[in-house]
């Protein structure tokens, strides 16, 4: 297995806006995520910190430059092979949880396994149920999305990210939204994750104090990294 779970080499984003001159936001990064790191990406608004996220997350298509994920280019794949790429690797946190508001809690962690294999099993189910316990909203699973705070929501929208197990889990805000008592709570949870489970994060944040709270910082300033650190506070 390889060590690198993420390696950008000279990876280039231009958004085309109709004219000959091509908008270029992310100007050639390179840099490498190791498999069970915890990072935090930083950088004022329109760094590109979205942009980049969504490029890992196979959700965007970058323009130049190689993007190798779990040791393999993707920056190749055709739709199909993507989708197949994110269900097999990915998890998805964003700062407005995205939750669908006609379903419970519990069907909404259930989901991922309904896009990906059709039907919900029973041990998917079962999978699901434990997992909304293990954060901690055990008597939530019949509420819907509205019955919920915002904390509680993000937490259902953690639960929904990790169910199927995926090696990276990309937030982009995930307590952007949230107070600083439930934004110590999702940013505890994503702690437990990635000690308990070994998950690789990578969590757009402008909470320096959380960013202190991981293993790595890195910081975009216009599209450009201007920092990586490592050895935070852990
Ligand atoms: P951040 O998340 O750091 O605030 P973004 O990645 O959202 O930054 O945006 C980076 C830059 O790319 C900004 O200048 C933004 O306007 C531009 N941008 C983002 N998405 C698009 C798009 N779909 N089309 C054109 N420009 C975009
Ligand atoms: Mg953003």
């Amino acid at each position: 297995m390889a060590m690198k779970l993420i390696a950008l080499s000279d990876l280039r984003k231009s958004y085309n806006l109709g004219q000959p001159s091509q908008a270029e936001v992310l100007h050639g990064l390179t840099l490498q995520v190791q498999r069970g790191e915890f990072v935090a990406l930083m950088g004022p608004s329109g760094s590109g910190k979205s942009t980049l996220l969504n490029i890992l997350g196979l959700l965007e298509p970058c323009t130049a430059g190689s993007y190798r994920l779990g040791g393999e280019e993707v920056s190749g794949l055709d739709d199909a092979e993507l989708t197949l790429r994110r269900r097999a690797t990915l998890g998805f946190v964003f700062q407005f949880h995205h939750l669908l508001p006609a379903f419970t809690a519990l069907e909404n962690v259930t989901l991922p396994a309904l896009m990906s294999e059709g039907r919900v099993s029973a041990q998917h189910l079962q999978h699901a149920r434990d997992l909304l316990a293990e954060v901690g909203l055990a008597e939530a699973e019949h509420k819907r999305p509205a019955e919920l705070s915002g904390g509680m929501q993000q937490r259902v929208a953690i639960a929904r990210a990790v169910v199927l197990n995926p090696p990276l889990v990309l937030a982009d805000e995930p307590t952007g939204n949230l107070d600083q008592t439930a934004s110590n709570e999702v940013f505890a949870l994503l702690r437990r994750l990635h000690a308990e489970r070994g998950i690789t994060f990578v969590v757009v944040t402008h909470d320096a104090r959380l960013a202190a709270r991981c293993d790595r910082l890195l910081e975009l300033v216009d599209g450009r990294l201007a920092r990586d650190e490592r050895a935070l506070g852990g």
